[in-house]
């Protein structure tokens, strides 16, 4: 997983906000929880904003931690508590150059970055304060930059991503103002670090409407600065007897928005499982992709190691990308070569991926269907049974190492996988029939 989120329960948040009020400071829920809680949702966790500084924190809880990146939060029992505070000199649009403490709310909420996440709560009486007219929004469904828009988006570039976010996340709108000033500012998106754009994008494709994340992300001007590949989708044309939804762009919409709480390799594998037809688009007897495949693994391969995502990540959204086609050449398949493609490591992912691809254009999920019904009929134990044969076996009847001894091995498990031989002796009779050949060495 990309994200560490801590998460937090509203009775130990609320104690805290309790005690601090109990030693005479001003202490509230703030931001994303306090947004949740009046839009109905369950927070993923509870942030205390409060006049005490860090050090008065600290002498009400000597166990709490100093929280390295941020400046004036202090862990309390796991729920972040900062100190009220103004942000100044923004440089380089990623961290201010200056913080101050403050002791009046109204302050913190003017630093923070949409009127929506600037509402403080008082857990004990319910009231609100609320100094940015975030309450409006909220019942509007509107995503507002707090203050002037370009201003707020030039001191933090990163916030471009989390308005989109948060629109794609609660089906809200972007305030045309400061949709405005997203578009543009999209180029200053290029010097966002690439992990936290990779976040965020991440983010934007698997906590609820990646669809429209994705168009707002083409619509205010990012996607051609961060994922030009992707960019170049839009209005390439696919033949219509297969893809009657339209344009590669429109096909790959339409399977993110019927993603449902996605893991990230899943949501990317989707997002970019056609990426390589832009380049191979050709029109011959009808429009074809020769090569898309191969192609989309490269560039998939190329975006993400440019956002920085772990190895492992990478590779299965590669191979999410690479086997996206095989689904059609399923039934045709010998048994073996079935079995190894179930194989896959997480399968469920390649398994979604196609009906998706198939839900967003023919519909037509025989293919689907036909590895569906057969995984479930062959259950874990024939997709990957212990071998027959190992190498060890091979040694003991008297062969000698070497690169037959894989041609050997892999003979075998295909005859098993085909349940053409069952045992170990019959493995053995395929090695025999397989004669050694007498280049190799007789032995080490
Ligand atoms: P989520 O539910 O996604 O965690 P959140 O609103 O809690 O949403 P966080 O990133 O956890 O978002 O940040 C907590 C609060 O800190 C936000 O509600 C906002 O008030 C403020 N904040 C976070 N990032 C920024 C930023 N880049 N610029 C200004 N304020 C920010
Ligand atoms: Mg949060």
């Amino acid at each position: 997983m990309i994200h560490n989120e801590k998460v937090s329960h509203r009775q130990p948040a609320e104690a805290i906000v309790r005690n601090l009020r109990a030693h005479g400071y001003s202490a509230y829920f703030v931001g994303g929880c306090v947004r949740d809680l009046l839009l109905g949702h369950e927070p993923k966790d509870f942030d205390i904003a409060t006049d005490a500084v860090p050090s008065q924190v600290f002498q009400i809880y000597p166990q709490a931690q100093q929280v390295g990146a941020h400046f004036g939060v202090v862990l309390v029992e796991g729920v972040e508590v900062a100190t009220y505070r103004s942000d100044y000199a923004y440089e380089d649009g990623r961290r201010p150059g200056e913080v101050r403490y403050e002791t009046n709310p109204m302050l913190d909420a003017a630093r923070r970055d949409f009127t929506l996440n600037a509402l403080f709560l008082d857990p004990e009486t319910g009231e609100v304060l609320d100094f940015v007219d975030g309450r409006a929004d909220l019942r509007n469904g509107v995503v507002r930059a707090i203050g002037d828009p370009a201003a707020r988006f030039q001191e933090d570039y990163l916030r471009m991503l989390r308005a989109i976010r948060f629109a794609a996340r609660l089906g809200f709108a972007i305030e045309p103002g400061t949709a405005g000033a997203i578009r543009t500012l999209s180029h200053l998106s290029t010097a966002i670090a690439a992990e936290r754009v990779r976040d965020e994008i991440v983010r934007i494709l698997t906590e609820g409407g990646a669809r429209r994340g994705c168009e707002l992300l083409d619509e205010l001007g990012l996607l051609e600065h961060l994922l030009p590949e992707v960019a170049r989708m839009k209005g390439v044309e696919q033949p219509p007897e297969y893809h009657p939804e339209g344009d590669v762009w429109t096909h790959t919409l339409i399977m993110l928005e019927g993603l449902q709480q996605p893991t990230s390799t899943l949501a990317l594998g989707v997002l970019l499982h056609d990426v390589g037809k832009p380049p191979t688009f050709r029109v011959a007897d009808r429009i074809r992709f020769d090569g898309h495949v191969e192609a989309g693994v490269e560039i998939a391969h190329a975006i993400l190691t440019r956002l920085k995502f772990s190895n492992e990540e990478i590779r299965q959204v590669e191979l999410l990308v690479a086997n996206h086609m095989k689904f059609k050449d399923a039934p045709r398949m010998k048994e073996s070569t079935l079995k190894k493609f179930m194989r896959l490591p997480d399968f469920d992912e390649h398994l979604e991926l196609h009906r998706l691809d198939c839900s967003s254009s023919h519909n037509m999920f025989d293919n689907y269907e036909f590895v569906r019904a057969k995984r479930q009929a062959y259950g874990e134990e024939q997709i990957a049974p212990a071998p027959l044969l190992t190498g060890k076996d091979l040694i003991a009847a008297g062969y000698s190492p070497g690169p037959w001894f894989s041609q050997v091995l892999s003979a075998v498990e295909d005859a098993q996988l085909e349940g053409r031989i069952a045992n170990k002796d019959e493995a053995l009779q395929i090695a025999s029939s397989m004669r050694q050949p007498a280049s190799e060495p007789a032995s080490t």
